[in-house]
């Protein structure tokens, strides 16, 4: 992904939306929680939401009127990005459908990176020709060299993938805090309890 300015923060947790994933496409698949789960949550609740995570995930968002096609897309995206990752996870044949749903946004008019007077690079444009480069984003990383990469998180009941940076390239955990702390400790707790 583009060092995108406006992410100083690097914060899991932005304006109430999950970014754990080391990219944007699989921080976009955490809107929908609780997927191990029988609650589950969708943080798009309407259309102004995808605006929000947008900017929370380092876009200069300028959608004026969000609109309920903006909601469908990002909701169609995101569901696709998710059967995507975890098919090439589990090493299965991409299905059609949500290829061509994929394909089809990717195909869109993206907004261009500029480089930026600071030297930095900067993504701004309307919330679908956003959505369109995080579509265009998450073929590059499921079809190219990064997607052996690509995880879902070892934590009980976590759903959340994320892509593995580390040098040895065994990273557990979508966050060490979170669910890398949890085990740490039912691990330790185990320990205990035996003689
Ligand atoms: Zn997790």
């Amino acid at each position: 992904m583009l060092p995108v300015k406006g992410t100083a923060s690097h914060e899991e947790t932005r304006d109430g939306f999950r970014f754990r994933g080391g990219h944007a496409a699989l921080d976009l698949t955490a809107t929908l929680t609780g997927r191990l789960k029988e609650a589950q949550r969708d943080l798009f609740a309407g259309p102004e939401d995808v605006v929000r995570w947008l900017w929370a995930a380092g876009f200069e968002c300028v959608q004026n009127v969000p609109d309920d096609h903006l909601l469908d897309s990002a909701r169609l995206l995101r569901e696709a990005i998710y059967i995507l990752t975890m098919g090439r996870i589990m090493g299965q044949v991409p299905p059609a459908r949500e290829r061509t749903v994929l394909n089809d946004i990717a195909r869109l008019p993206a907004a261009a990176p500029e480089f930026d007077s600071d030297g930095s690079a900067r993504l701004c444009g309307d919330a679908g020709a956003l959505l369109a480069f995080i579509a265009r984003e998450a073929v590059l990383l499921l079809g190219g060299e990064m997607a052996d990469r690509v995880r879902q998180c070892e934590g009980e009941g976590c759903a959340i993938v994320f892509l593995d940076t580390s040098r040895s390239g065994d990273r557990r955990w979508c966050s060490m805090a979170a669910c890398g702390n949890r085990h740490k400790v039912a691990a330790f707790r185990q320990r205990k309890r035996k003689p």
